[in-house]
């Protein structure tokens, strides 16, 4: 699962990205890598994992990451070759969600390429520019199946009916979250990922001055009433001091944040702001051995979940052993949770659920 981190130039992106992956506590003992300069791997923090390490005392706890991206090249303009103009929108159709980075921070040494500090105009300048990307992919393919489209071939009419529905709302500025469309016709349109469809979240980046109280900041709120309307989740963080912070140890960390009122690193949210919004949920596996997180995506059935591990899972699932983790934690252990009936033998149309403890058995 990949997130793309998205803003005009100058707003904090790359700093939110360093502090994302240079974050020393986010690492620590985990195995950490960065890809390339700009996509790194980001461990999800889960307190579960500490709780299920206290009860199966394993060798080693794995915990699930994703992947962030830094893209650059976002400017006005973008979709018409400006700045890194294609490159940018090539990078950015690969990912799975897109954090947009808001400057709310004043600082007369960094300048903003439009000359002042206006998130609503900022965020009006992206929601543009995808949208104009949109419109281009669309226009292009249009004219290659309308002709099939006429001749009423079966598949040609559907995807012709799909691009000329969605075209329509990017035209009105409608939100495509409300497509009215079939499944099929969905299935479809995903293939093109539009940028438009992605899920997005606003991380409002604020002067270290106004952690302690972001309502005191105008950009902040005016931000927050137009996410509102928009129904999009904001983050307020400092990119600024996440990255002074990254480096830091954890007891150094704890008093740099309480200089500053904060109780809880702004990063923490933002990894987890993002991974619910990918509509993410986790399974454990735990043993002596180990204790390791996995993601999966909700909805998915236990033969699916036991695929992410291995696809001979999958393919050789007959069933699988699953104590809730709420279940494990009032037991104590699994043994004591066994014996009140809590381990239940699921089937292949189990729907996993958000912090199971799975053992999978298949045929090889
Ligand atoms: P990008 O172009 O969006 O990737 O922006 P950068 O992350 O490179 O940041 C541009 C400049 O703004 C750098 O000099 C950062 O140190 C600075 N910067 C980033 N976040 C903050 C912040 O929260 N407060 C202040 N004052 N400066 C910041």
């Amino acid at each position: 699962m990949k997130v793309g981190i998205v803003g005009l130039p100058n707003v904090g992106k790359s700093t939110l990205f360093n502090a994302l992956t240079k974050s020393k506590v986010l690492a620590a003992n985990y195995p950490f890598a960065t890809i390339d300069p700009n996509v790194g791997v980001v461990n999800v923090n889960d307190l579960r994992l500490d709780v299920l390490f206290e009860i199966y005392k394993p060798e080693r706890v794995i915990p699930t990451s994703i992947e962030f991206i830094d893209i650059a090249g976002l400017v006005q303009g973008a979709s018409k070759g400006e700045g890194l103009g294609n490159q940018f929108l090539s990078h950015i159709r690969e990912v799975d969600a897109i954090c947009q980075v808001v400057r709310c921070f004043e600082d007369g040494n960094i300048t903003h390429v439009e000359g002042s500090i206006d998130p609503l105009r900022d965020l009006e300048i992206i929601k543009i520019e995808l949208r104009l990307a949109d419109l281009d992919v669309i226009d292009k393919r249009i004219p290659k199946i309308e002709k099939k489209a006429k001749a009423k071939i079966k598949e040609a009419v559907l995807e012709y009916d799909a691009l000329i529905k969605v075209r329509k709302m990017i035209e009105e500025e409608k939100h495509l979250k409300d497509l009215d469309m079939s499944e099929d016709e969905l299935k479809m349109i995903k293939n093109f990922n539009l940028l438009s469809l992605k899920p997005m979240i606003y991380i409002a980046n604020l002067a270290d001055t106004d952690l302690e109280n972001p309502e005191s900041n105008h950009f902040y709120t005016r931000l927050i009433e137009k996410a509102n309307t928009e129904g999009i989740q904001v983050v307020p963080v400092s990119a600024q001091v996440e990255y002074e912070i990254a480096n830091l140890t954890k007891e150094e960390q704890l008093d740099f944040l309480e200089a500053y009122g904060l109780t809880a690193s702004g990063l923490d949210e933002v990894i987890r702001s993002s991974y619910a919004l990918l509509g993410l949920k986790t399974y454990f596996t735990a043993g002596v051995k180990e204790v390791r997180a996995w993601t999966f995506i909700d909805g998915m059935k236990a033969p699916q979940c036991a695929g992410i591990i291995h696809t001979d899972f999958e393919r050789g699932f007959i069933k699988a052993e699953t104590i809730a983790y709420d279940d494990l934690v009032e037991a104590k252990t699994p043994q004591a949770a066994k014996e009140k009936g809590k381990v239940r033998l699921e089937g292949k149309e189990y729907v996993v659920k958000d912090g199971d403890i799975m053992v999978f058995r298949f045929n090889v």
